[in-house]
């Protein structure tokens, strides 16, 4: 049957405006796909899904250090203090004051988590890195130090922790050192075990209120506060820490969370909330 002129003319530009549609979708797929690394989405705050409030005990970090200290940090700071976060036995690792093991890999006899290191540096490091990438996206004067070596025997060598934290200290920067304590019963549990070389200051007193109070004399006052750094236990390295630290599915999110606590105590200490 023979279709009126017009609706020929109707049917050709219909099939005109198709072909030109299909042109426009193939010369979209054929673009290169888009480069995330260097063009990367909008940012925006991570979302948590599991992370809730600090308690005390806490489910997920255990209980609070079993001998408590009764200092008050007062000093005022500015909301600029140069933060400098550490990772605990970062150049110490094969001799003394290598870190704890940690209940998995010290009772349970599994594998450590990196075989240059004891687990706890491990998870110090991790740790460490989270507090520095969330503290500088939460608007903190923020940064890491990591010694080039993980052993570093010559107490006298500038790079160690001790060294460049008495260097900082005394130019007024702020060192926290994290830590994860031994297992029960060796361990203490959470809380900060403060700097001795200074005032105590309102970024102290946050951490303390957030996760513990150890005595400011703690075994009779350890090198590294000696030396300006407030050392951050975060927990015992066992138990429920552990377990979800060492699951391949929650672990990253774990480590999200522990750091999120302790930027959400910077943040609150510097008055930036
Ligand atoms: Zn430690």
């Amino acid at each position: 049957m023979a279709l009126p002129g017009w609706i020929r003319r109707r049917r050709i530009s219909l099939t005109i405006s198709l072909t030109t549609l299909s042109l426009l979708l193939l010369a979209k797929a054929a673009e290169p796909p888009r480069n995330w690394l260097q063009d990367p989405p909008e940012r925006k705050e991570p979302v948590i899904a599991s992370c809730p409030a600090i308690s005390n005990p806490d489910p997920l970090m255990g209980p609070r250090t079993r001998m408590p200290g009764r200092w008050r940090g007062l000093a005022p700071v500015s909301p600029d203090l140069p933060i400098v976060v550490m990772a605990g036995h970062a150049d110490s690792q094969n001799m003394d004051g290598s870190g704890t093991p940690g209940y998995a890999v010290d009772v349970l006899k599994q594998r450590p988590m990196d075989g240059r290191m004891r687990d706890e540096l491990y998870w110090n490091f991790k740790v460490q890195q989270q507090i520095v990438q969330l503290g500088r996206q939460r608007g903190l004067n923020i940064s890491g130090y990591t010694p080039p070596s993980l052993t570093i025997r010559n107490h006298r060598d500038p790079s160690t922790n001790w060294a460049q934290a008495k260097m900082r200290s005394e130019r007024g920067d702020y060192i926290l050192e994290i830590h994860f304590d031994a297992y029960s019963p060796y361990g203490f549990g959470s809380g900060l075990i403060p700097a001795i070389n200074r005032n105590l200051n309102v970024v102290d007193e946050s951490l303390a209120k957030a996760f513990g109070r150890f005595p400011r004399d703690f075994r009779g006052g350890l090198g590294g506060p000696r030396r300006g750094i407030g050392i951050l236990e975060i927990g015992m390295l066992q138990g429920e820490l552990e377990t979800q630290l060492r699951d391949p599915i929650r672990s990253a999110e774990t480590i999200q969370c522990l750091a999120s606590r302790v930027v959400d105590a910077l943040v609150r200490g510097v008055g930036r909330s």
